[in-house]
């Protein structure tokens, strides 16, 4: 791609040329300035469609004005020449979990939009603002379901997010009402007992679930699913679901579900790239090592890309699912390209790329795969604005070198992306991931504090709450984060294993925020959250009693930024030892742990414990 700047140098030369009170003037009458502006030449157009040899793209105010060939272009009007290159709709990326940082990084890959599946509804309405405001130019916008149905207990309800559950047909009304209040763009049901999984959990009954989905039809709002299994899948299709979030992979095809799914006119978001992660193959791994992508990838992004779910009890199989797409495809059945990333073996936006390659091994033709992840979505979702290359939708657009209508994974070699015509500045991008890595990188590389050696981190037993290494402990509550719960700490006497001492901690959670909480922090570094090497030890065990409620042991790492990794165990009358591996916690090696906390909450409540001998083995 390049840039003929003489153009527009030329056009305005002119302007200042002729009189500058003529462009004064010129605004003053309301003749639109041209803003995000510019045409894109002689590239290959994947319009969401078809794919056509040669067209040429005109940009006006972020939206497409006008395709074709040989119009007459305004000579202010920037002109990239992309001979060679490919332009395509930005991506839809049909299933994810977003939050953090998420939009960001989604976007540089050229994922324009993301359809959130589960997520925090006030974070989801705070990047709605945005978008709406026009400040979200550097991130893929967001479609959300909020909050998903499930029972107590059943998925969902596992990530210490609390969530509105419902157990009867009658609660449907209400609790879709909920959802639409607080914003959600879709309703996402869960219907799934874990059995695939090895896992036996409470799910919603098949009357329940059916409820929802007329209660979110009745309110003009799709109903999407997370199912766990084929037979699932069918009750879902059967009942009235739009569409399915997942495949399932406990089984083959049976002959009859393909043309189940068409007589119901659903569509299918495959998620092959989780199923594969689910299949304990580390589904992005051949991205960290692509040069596309790479230097694009966050630290974090690429130890994500390179997990899996690991081994299960069952033996799901992503090759099921590929069958079921082979067959789904035959019935005309909408196929989507999701990701639900940020699953292990998954990163927002550079996995969408692994998702079309698997698409189109599963017998996708490479248009049909790229209309999955454009047109198609936008379709079933009706998001009437976008998906296509075409007179009056969005200028999101993604301009690839070669041709992914040969070579699928041409679409990672991008050579420039623009959301609503604004262009992403991927290199200042580039800069900081390389910025941020190398610091990383110097965090694992430094050496351990000297007094960590022996791993005790405190025992008490001087009467006070020090500790051998680092900062020592504090009380740290959700006061930071605009909650109200309350703590104290105090060394008092009756220590674990007939010590003199252990430190109490008691407080009150207050409730009110997902993840309220109280209690003590660690701080190991000589300052607050500044990261220290303890991947020297490999466990953190310590000795713990109290009131009989569970609490959660949560370890900060530089790399998992401000989400803590978190385990929960629960305290009896009498000292007990627990022991968690540090890849407990998110997977972590310890190499840059910035705080280890023990708090209550997110029940509320008054809650006291007791703690002792903490250290790292
Ligand atoms: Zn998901």
């Amino acid at each position: 791609m390049t840039f003929d700047t003489r153009q527009k140098f030329i056009g305005a030369a002119r302007c200042t040329a002729i009189l500058i009170g003529t462009c004064l003037l010129s605004i003053g009458q309301n003749v639109p300035v041209p803003r995000n502006s510019f045409v894109i030449r002689n590239a290959r157009v994947f319009d969401g469609r078809n794919v056509s040899s040669s067209s040429d793209v005109w940009v006006q105010d972020g939206y497409i004005k006008a395709v074709g060939m040989d119009f007459k272009i305004p000579a202010q009007v920037t002109v990239i020449n992309a001979t060679g290159d490919t332009l395509l709709p930005g991506f839809i990326d049909s299933h994810t979990h977003t939050w953090g940082d998420a939009s960001r990084e989604a976007l540089v890959f050229g994922v324009t939009t993301e359809l959130d599946m589960f997520t925090n509804p006030h974070y989801a309405a705070t990047l709605k603002k945005q978008e709406a405001e026009g400040k979200d130019l550097n991130m893929a916008d967001l479609r959300s379901s909020g909050y998903l149905a499930t029972v107590p207990g059943g998925h969902g309800t596992e990530y210490g997010m609390p969530v509105p559950t419902l157990t009867s047909p009658g609660e449907a009304p209400a609790w879709v009402d909920a959802r639409v209040a607080e914003g959600s763009d879709y309703i996402k049901i869960i219907y799934d007992d874990g059995s695939t999984y090895g896992r036996h959990i409470p799910t919603l009954s098949k009357e329940t679930m059916k409820a929802i989905i007329d209660a979110a039809h009745k309110r003009g709002k799709l109903a999407v699913f997370h199912i766990g299994d084929q037979q699932g899948a069918k009750d879902a299709i059967n009942s009235g679901a739009d569409g399915l979030a997942h495949l399932f992979a406990d089984s083959e095809p049976n002959a009859d579900f393909a043309s189940l799914v068409a007589a119901h006119h659903a569509f299918v978001i495959p998620t092959l790239t989780v199923l594969e992660s689910v299949s304990s193959i580390p589904s992005g791994e051949s991205l960290t090592i692509d040069p596309r992508l790479e230097p694009y990838l966050t630290a974090e992004n690429i130890a994500n890309l390179k997990r899996s779910f690991g081994q299960r009890p069952t033996h799901p199989s992503e090759r099921y699912a590929e069958t079921t797409v082979r067959e789904l495809l035959v019935a005309h059945v909408p196929i989507l390209a999701g990701t639900d990333s940020p699953n292990p073996g998954t990163a927002h936006g550079a996995s969408i790329h692994r998702e079309l390659e698997l698409l189109v091994r599963s017998g996708m033709t490479q248009e049909q795969a790229l209309a999955a992840a454009t047109s198609v979505p936008a379709k079933e979702f009706h998001l009437n604005d976008r998906g296509e290359i075409a007179p009056g939708k969005r200028a999101d657009l993604l301009l690839v070198k070669g041709d992914p209508t040969h070579d699928i994974t041409a679409t990672r070699d991008i050579v420039a992306l623009w959301k609503l015509g604004t262009q992403d500045d991927r290199a200042a991008y580039q800069a900081e991931v390389a910025s941020r890595r190398k610091q990383a990188e110097a965090v694992r590389e430094a050496p351990a504090p000297p007094e960590s050696a022996s791993g005790v981190i405190s025992d008490f037993e001087s009467g006070k709450p020090d500790a051998n290494f680092g900062s020592g402990w504090s009380v740290s509550t959700d006061s930071i984060a605009g909650g109200k719960s309350t703590g104290t700490m105090k060394v008092v006497a009756g220590g674990a294993n007939s010590s003199r001492w252990a430190l109490d901690v008691s407080g009150d959670i207050a409730g009110g925020l997902p993840f309220a909480w109280a209690g003590i922090m660690f701080t190991p570094g000589s300052h607050p959250f500044a990261s220290v090497n303890l991947s020297s030890k490999k466990s953190l065990v310590f000795w713990a009693k109290g009131d009989g409620k569970t609490y959660r042991a949560m370890l900060f790492t530089q790399s998992g930024g401000r989400i803590p990794a978190q385990q929960s165990f629960t305290v009896g009358t009498e000292w007990k030892q627990f022991s968690f591996p540090l890849s407990s916690f998110n997977g972590t090696d310890g190499h840059d742990v910035t705080a280890i906390l023990f708090v209550g909450g997110p029940q509320t409540g008054e809650f006291n414990f007791q703690i002792d001998d903490v250290q790292l083995r």
